[in-house]
């Protein structure tokens, strides 16, 4: 199933998105369950309650428009992207080689996400290096402590996009990366999730684009750390709850692995796709006070 959260005459719903006919049917929730978004899901079989809808008349919304607490997200898990950042002279983990012997998990705050064709805000006044990554994100179903890989997968709801979004000169100033990630806008997701059934996390492709030139080309399958060991990982001593949201990492070819370096200005727009999820596109607007 492809999920997806709107608003439509004045509320929000979850519904199921029928892409070839571009429509999407609202899913027989409560205002206030959808409030949750694709989140309100999960445990629980929900009937449709409507007819179809199309898709250019409701105003698409993140899966989980704002996440219960922060989104985990996992650092340099591709091997190109590793060597590419850790030149880059913006990784403050490169004291311990390019690539990680262990998985690196930062996280970004839970009111930066955003949806699908909604902008994202540059502060010329705080960054001068905003960058793009495109992820495939996790979203947990069933929460637990001590997940072993074998049983990880058991706890995948589903997959959506994510583009982490990156002040590179604030990621690059503080070890830790939280404020260089979690800036305002910088957490675009959606257009909306699939359930687990509708991918193969091993071999999906992922690209993303700047303008219409293709920068990154990769495949989910080359995850230095795969979604099992992720969720293994976290999972060791932090309870891990539905509704969760998991970024697994960029391939190469973000702004920062070019010589020089290409930065997103406003106007850029960029786009996401991953094979049987969809097409993630935001525009990069300047914030103004
Ligand atoms: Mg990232």
């Amino acid at each position: 199933m492809k999920v997806a959260t709107y608003r439509h005459e004045g509320r929000r719903y979850v519904g199921l998105v029928d892409e070839a006919a571009g429509t999407v049917s609202p899913l027989d929730l409560p205002a206030e369950e959808a409030e949750r978004g694709v989140a309100a899901l999960i445990g629980r079989d929900t009937p449709t309650a409507g007819g179809p809808v199309a898709l250019a008349d409701v105003q698409l919304e993140a899966p989980v428009p704002r996440p219960a607490r922060n989104i985990f997200c996992v650092g340099k898990n591709y091997f190109e992207h590793a060597h590419e950042f850790s030149k880059s002279g913006f990784d403050s983990s490169a004291a311990k080689g390019a690539v990680p012997s262990e998985p690196i998990i930062f996280s970004k705050v839970p009111d930066c996400v955003i949806a699908h064709d909604e902008q994202v805000l540059i502060d010329p006044d705080v960054s001068g290096a905003i960058d793009y990554e495109a992820e495939l994100a996790v979203i947990i179903g069933t929460g637990g402590r001590g997940i072993t890989r074998n049983a990880a997968m058991e706890h995948v709801w589903g997959y959506t996009i994510v583009n982490d979004v990156t002040a590179r000169d604030l990621q690059g100033r503080y070890s830790q990366w939280i404020v260089g990630k979690s800036q305002d806008t910088f957490c675009p997701m959606g257009p909306w999730a699939v359930t687990r059934d509708e991918i193969d996390v091993s071999d999906t492709a992922i690209r993303c684009s700047v303008n219409g030139e293709l920068r990154q080309d990769s495949n989910t399958g080359l995850l230095i750390f795969d979604i099992p060991t992720i969720i293994a990982t976290i999972s060791q001593g932090v309870t891990l709850k539905p509704g969760d949201v998991i970024a697994t990492g960029t391939p190469a070819g973000v702004g920062i692995g070019f010589d020089p370096p290409k930065y997103l200005v406003p106007g850029d727009v960029v786009e996401i796709e991953i094979d049987g999820v969809g097409r993630l596109r935001n525009t990069f607007g300047r914030w103004s006070a």
